[in-house]
């Protein structure tokens, strides 16, 4: 089965009032970088690369680095072209765009692999550990206003947290690190008197801080049985995140800005995180996400993967929440401790919640994993050609 043609799409869909801020930037948009493999035989294989950055060298190391050297090939080598496409772009391209291009394109691979075999991914895996997985709830950013005043941005963020407790989630994931300590402190404090005590807060610093700073942060946040600690240093920052974990009663995780199986083993021996969350679209796709699961596992450290972007990402995120094990393993398993959750962000996301022609939904606070043949999603296309800035 050939490869006949490699098309990208870059979506774009400004959020206008509705934009939102992590610790680093504004999100004034959501975009997303899409790429359609097309074999001789009429299957078409859709992936994603990429989460917060530029779309467009995701698009051209596809178009004019990596598609060249893949048409003509053969569909189901993916595992050979994940090799060689990675030998090829080594010396300069071990991080960043090249690996969210190959990410994009070991998706739709698999999704080719799977439409061909009549069967989702995590079949053709042979992994079926189970088929839903709980969704947490990240939210409880913040607008511009609260850069002037914490105090006005309270009653917003307690109605937003108690409205995900009343939609039936029973986790949830605040943005921390844009404020001071003592801000970020009001903030949390606000959350956890809205939802009380029985409901699992994580939150995310996105890397805001020094590894001193984040063990002052972490102070408040082991007052208030914070349950995980997100990015809480830069993640070139190794020291400083081992320092934290053998510092702070929480645990710490990380990984969704790493890349491939080298940039996991590094953070594993250095004993950076009790959690990794790679993000499928970047860390080199499916492929890439299994092996380093696999490493993971080697040290006793759960994964539970970092999901943004399209349906397309979410749809292979659920695909691979299926082939995550128990870790480590006990007759009862239990989201957070030893199972996976998958995180759902609940900013507006149309790529998300209007790309595919039958939107995943959450159930239950639930969502299932496609069952459908490959990812198990269909694009809309008049959906993508809507949102579609530039096609290549
Ligand atoms: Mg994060």
């Amino acid at each position: 089965m050939i490869i006949k043609s490699i098309n990208t799409f870059v979506l774009r869909v400004p959020l206008g009032a509705k934009t939102f801020y992590s610790s680093q930037c504004p999100f004034p948009e959501r975009k997303s970088l899409l790429v359609r493999i097309e074999t001789d035989n009429g299957i078409i294989g859709w992936g994603e690369g990429g989460q917060y950055g530029p779309a467009e060298p995701v698009a051209a190391a596809i178009t004019h680095v990596l598609a060249p050297q893949l048409i003509g090939r053969n569909a189901l080598d993916r595992l050979c072209l994940w090799e060689e496409l990675y030998a090829a772009t080594r010396d300069f391209g071990r991080q960043g765009s090249y690996i969210e291009a190959l990410s994009a394109i070991d998706i739709a691979l698999w999704d080719i692999a799977g439409k061909f075999h009549q069967c989702p991914i995590h079949q053709l895996i042979g992994a079926s550990f189970r088929d839903h997985v709980p969704a947490y709830a990240t939210g409880c950013y913040y607008r511009e206003e609260d850069l002037r005043d914490v105090h006005s941005s309270l009653a917003r963020l307690t109605e937003e947290a108690k409205a995900y407790k009343e939609a039936g989630f029973r986790t949830i994931k605040a943005k921390i690190g844009l404020l001071s300590i003592e801000e970020d402190t009001l903030r949390l404090q606000a959350i956890r008197s809205a939802i009380g005590n029985d409901i699992d807060l994580l939150v995310d610093a996105n890397h805001a801080y020094t590894a001193a700073s984040a063990i002052r942060m972490g102070r408040a946040l082991e007052s208030l049985g914070v349950k995980w600690f997100e990015e809480p240093v830069l993640p070139e920052d190794k020291e400083g995140y081992a320092r934290l974990r053998s510092i702070l009663d929480i645990p710490i995780a990380g990984g969704e800005c790493e890349y491939t199986r080298w940039g996991f083993k590094d953070l594993f021996t250095h004993g950076c995180v009790d959690i990794a969350q790679p993000d499928l679209c970047v860390c080199g796709g499916i492929s890439e996400g299994l092996r380093i699961q696999s490493i993971a596992s080697s040290y006793n450290i759960p994964v539970i993967p970092h999901a943004w972007g399209s349906g397309i990402a979410l749809a292979a995120t659920l695909q691979f929440l299926a082939c995550l094990p128990i870790q480590p393993h006990t007759a009862n398993p239990i989201a957070l401790q030893n199972a996976p959750m998958i995180e759902y962000d609940r900013n507006p996301n149309p790529l998300r919640d209007d790309l595919l022609r039958e939107p995943i939904r959450l159930q239950d606070s639930c969502l299932a994993i496609p069952q459908g043949a490959g990812l198990g999603v269909e694009i809309d296309e008049a959906v993508l050609n809507s949102y579609c800035e530039v096609k290549a």
